[in-house]
């Protein structure tokens, strides 16, 4: 693998040249020598870690043409989607879901876990499309896998079978979402009873409403921690905590630090799906990030869904998810956007245990070149991903033309 050198980057606040050799970062230093490295000059150009999704479903991505929106007093996406899974093909998966990939690259993502639908509509058609793209996009996207259970494990006989099964052909993380089965204690049971068993990490949809009684973080965490777990469960949605009283938030929160696990937020949908019957101050349905980040708690954000009922104009472009979450979560001021591209890296590289992963020396070369001086104008202004470096190869060269014409007075 030749070697590639990145003249005048800015890394943390300051002008530095990278040099990359063998898939990783070898150099990181003001004025280095390129010695004979391919130079991409990036003059002034802000480089961060490649973006990172933790959280996203190309299964079941772009079918938003084939059934109905959401409306007050309709079906919900769940239901919507359930029905158009019995006709999904490994051919339509797999389809769609490059698609996404293929977008998600261009737009500055070097690792992807995915959650791979597996149950009594589309069985293991997913895993079969899902492994195809892992292989076949093996030099330009990391893609780890999630068995997931989006609709429970208790209406039938089947989908605990197939999820061990699926686990069994390679898929390395096992996902629940206790709020589809009507017990959700003896499904978070069951679902770190198997993990245990099978030495996986474990993923969950959790607390994604504004019912209070509905609460599992809290067990959740206790689970992790009475089992050894912390720090290997990661928890997405997590909306309700913003509906508990203060005090009660506090003592979860505590308790989810304690577990160590890893929150995900997935604004988009959030903003989509949530609170479609408030006739008055409508509610945001956002995980209360700065307040998490506050509290000690590893905080990421992700895309999700991707046109479909849950979000019809979902996009796996992480910047975008930047400025959602800069707007959604009150996280728009100048320091805090500073820190708020971590979500989308570094936060969301350690959610889901990416090794060597960073803008340090040693780590692997997986890159995002941004037409932007800082992170603020970056997320502000959308910036163009100049070029997108996945173990020290180009994956994606990006640029973005505009004129200007200033006119003198007629
Ligand atoms: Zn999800």
């Amino acid at each position: 693998m030749g070697s590639l050198f990145l003249r005048d980057g800015i890394v943390d606040g300051r002008p530095q040249d990278i040099l990359i050799g063998d898939g990783r970062i070898q150099r990181i230093e003001a004025s280095l020598d390129a010695a004979g490295a391919e130079i991409i000059d990036v003059g002034g150009k802000l480089v961060l870690p490649g973006f990172v999704e933790t959280h996203i479903h190309p299964d079941k991505a772009f079918i938003a043409d084939r059934t109905e929106g959401l409306r007050a007093g309709g079906p919900t996406a769940q239901t919507l989607v359930a029905e158009l899974k019995r006709q999904f093909t490994v051919d339509d998966i797999y389809r769609r879901a490059r698609r996404v990939m293929e977008l998600a690259v261009r737009h500055g993502c070097t690792t992807m876990r995915a959650h791979v639908e597996i149950d009594a509509f589309v069985e293991l058609r997913g895993v079969e499309a899902m492994q195809r793209l892992q292989k076949e996009l093996a030099g330009t996207l990391d893609l780890e896998l999630i068995a997931f259970a989006q609709e429970g494990i208790f209406h039938d006989g089947v989908t605990k079978d197939l999820l061990r099964e699926g686990l069994k052909r390679g898929l390395r993380w096992l996902g629940g979402c206790p709020y589809m089965d009507k017990d959700q204690r003896a499904h978070i049971d069951w679902f770190f009873e198997t993990a245990q068993a099978l030495g996986v990490p474990l993923d969950f949809h959790a607390d994604s409403s504004d019912n209070p009684a509905m609460l599992t973080s809290d067990y959740i965490a206790e689970q992790a921690i009475a089992r050894g777990m912390q720090g290997r469960v990661t928890l997405g949605h997590l909306c309700m905590l913003d509906v508990l009283e203060p005090a009660q938030r506090t003592q979860v929160v505590t308790r989810l630090r304690e577990a160590r696990i890893h929150v995900i937020s997935l604004p988009a949908t959030e903003l989509h799906v949530k609170a479609r019957t408030d006739t008055r101050r409508t509610w945001r349905g956002v995980a209360r990030l700065g307040e998490l980040r506050e509290a000690g708690l590893n905080v990421a954000v992700s895309t999700n869904n991707i046109v479909n009922p849950f979000t019809p104009y979902g996009h796996p472009d992480l910047l975008r998810q930047a400025l959602v979450t800069a707007m959604v979560a009150h996280l728009g001021n100048l320091d805090q956007m500073a820190w708020l591209l971590e979500l989308v890296t570094t936060n969301a590289a350690r959610a889901i245990g990416v090794e060597g992963y960073g803008l340090a020396e040693g780590c692997r070369a997986d890159l995002v070149v941004l037409d932007a001086r800082d992170a603020a104008q970056a997320i502000t202004e959308q910036a163009e991903k100049l070029y997108v470096i996945k173990n020290g190869r180009v994956v994606a060269r990006n640029l973005r033309e505009s004129t200007l014409v200033i006119h003198p007075r007629p």
